[in-house]
């Protein structure tokens, strides 16, 4: 009775570990530590291998049979190493080819299994799938690159530009030769321009920089929607001279307030980089319309859009104009620019609680929708 109890619930240990072995996302196998045949493996570790050697075929087979390039890859080595030494081994990553899913990662391990004499007669393997993490990774570091590589060359330009002019005044002034006022106009304006384009392209980086340790705050306080974006034109009509800002208030007179809780400086610079694109992507005397409606059946939300007649968005592209980075195909890649007004735009809006939207037709122009919620004035994020 006694016995058949241990026996019973020696069977029954026995299920439950190779209940647990087949079903663990782990690749689990046992190989000869003289010969490197594979003794068994559970179900993770045969979808690994080729379809040939599914279905336990590769039991009782050399490592040199089942996986293709064990030999290049060190695996190899590795077992020999483990089954001389009795050693553990761990991998960092190893690649491997694999049947329908191209090249994969995993982290493979090796343990020596001894016998009562000490010697290593089985070597008991892992190998876990990494291949998603070290993807995102690949794709982290790509877009690291390409940032450093747009971000570099966009820094670049304005400095030269301001470089450029600074030492025309400056040797000028050595000569003592005066430049008449337009040419000074002109040299002063320019760095001034440029200067302020080159803060705003350091404060972007700022800005991806605290999105990316979560560190982007807004500080709300209530404000004139309206009186705000009124100043916003204002000023952006002085420096694009050459397209035609409108101002139009659906549901609003030009006296009333609109108050929001907003951060005011993120909300200027959300519909001024919206602004500077529909300037940059539309022709020369083109209009570009800055719209805030109020709507009395949607009292708790006010909408901002701009719109301009400019290049417009393809169909494909749209969907991604707002993710880090993106420039749309048809853009013409002199114009200056690497793909992070929109992302942080949208970023900022988010944490208004509000949405940003776009609608466009290529060679027709487009139109940002920007909605900020009204009955918010509580709470500073
Ligand atoms: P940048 O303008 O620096 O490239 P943004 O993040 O501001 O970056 O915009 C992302 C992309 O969206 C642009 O590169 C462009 O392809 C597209 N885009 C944005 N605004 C417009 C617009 N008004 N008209 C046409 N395309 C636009």
């Amino acid at each position: 009775m006694h016995n058949d109890n241990q026996e019973n619930s020696g069977t029954y240990k026995y299920v439950l570990i190779e209940r647990m072995l087949e079903q663990m996302p782990v690749g689990v196998a046992l190989l000869d530590a003289q010969t490197l045949c594979l003794l068994t493996a559970n179900a993770a570790f045969h979808e690994f291998l080729i379809p040939a050697w599914q279905s336990e075929c590769a039991i009782g087979h050399p490592v040199t049979d089942w996986l293709p390039l064990a030999q290049e890859n060190g695996i190899v080595a590795a077992y020999r190493s483990v089954a001389a030494t009795g050693i553990a081994y761990r991998s960092g990553e190893f690649r491997f080819y694999t049947y329908g899913r191209g090249m994969t990662y995993w982290n493979w391990t090796i343990d020596p299994i001894c016998d009562s004499d000490g010697q290593v007669v089985q070597l008991l393997t892992t190998a876990s799938d990494i291949t998603p993490h070290v993807q995102a990774d690949q794709r982290i570091e790509q877009q690291k690159q390409e940032f450093f590589r747009i971000a570099s060359h966009e820094l670049l330009t304005p400095i030269t530009i301001i470089q450029g002019f600074a030492e025309m005044l400056e040797l000028q002034t050595c000569l003592g030769h005066s430049l008449d006022r337009a040419q000074n106009h002109e040299a002063v304006t320019a760095i001034i321009a440029y200067s302020e384009h080159l803060t705003r392209l350091i404060g972007e980086m700022l800005d991806l920089a605290h999105i990316q340790c979560d560190q982007l705050l807004v500080h709300r306080a209530p404000h004139d929607l309206r009186k705000i974006l009124a100043e916003l034109i204002e000023s952006q009509s002085i420096t694009a001279k050459q397209h035609r800002l409108h101002f139009v208030l659906q549901g609003l007179q030009p006296a009333d307030t609109l108050i929001a809780c907003i951060d005011k400086d993120r909300i200027v610079q959300v519909v001024s980089n919206l602004i500077n694109n529909a300037v940059k992507y539309s022709p020369i005397d083109s209009d570009v319309e800055v719209g805030l409606r109020y709507n009395r059946e949607q009292p708790a939300e006010a909408l901002i859009w701009v719109k301009d007649q400019g290049v417009g968005i393809p169909a494909r592209d749209t969907p991604h104009i707002f993710e880090r980075f993106y420039r749309a195909t048809n853009v013409d890649r002199s114009l200056g620019g690497f793909g992070v007004g929109l992302y942080l735009a949208r970023e900022l809006v988010m944490r208004h609680g509000g949405c940003i939207r776009a609608e466009s037709t290529e060679g027709a122009g487009s139109t940002f929708y920007v909605t900020l919620p009204l009955n918010n004035c509580q709470a500073d994020v």
